[in-house]
């Protein structure tokens, strides 16, 4: 079973700055060009259910804002959600 996982994006905090969106293996990430966050950047967000949960778009962002989730197996048939890095 592939590994699942996804990411939230804070926009609070996002800039859309885009590294986030050019660094991700699974080319899962977008820019959201019809939000405009409260400072008035276009956020990023995740367009499509393939993320993997790598962390690699957390790792590269200079804002700190996203926070990546993943899902780790407890048994054969059951799975939990974990946040990534803990
Ligand atoms: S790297 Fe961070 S600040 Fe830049 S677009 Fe992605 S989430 Fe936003
Ligand atoms: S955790 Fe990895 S696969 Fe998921 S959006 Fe971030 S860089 Fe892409």
């Amino acid at each position: 079973m592939p590994v699942k996982g996804w990411v939230e994006v804070d926009p609070f905090y996002c800039k859309g700055c885009d590294l986030c969106v050019n660094a991700c293996p699974q080319d899962v990430l977008a820019i959201d060009m019809d939000q405009l966050t409260s400072k008035g950047y276009h956020p990023a967000y995740l367009k499509e259910d393939a993320c993997t949960g790598c962390e690699i778009c957390a790792l590269v962002c200079p804002e700190a804002a996203i926070t990546v989730y993943r899902e780790v197996p407890i048994r054969s048939d059951r799975r939990k959600v974990v946040k990534a890095g803990n």
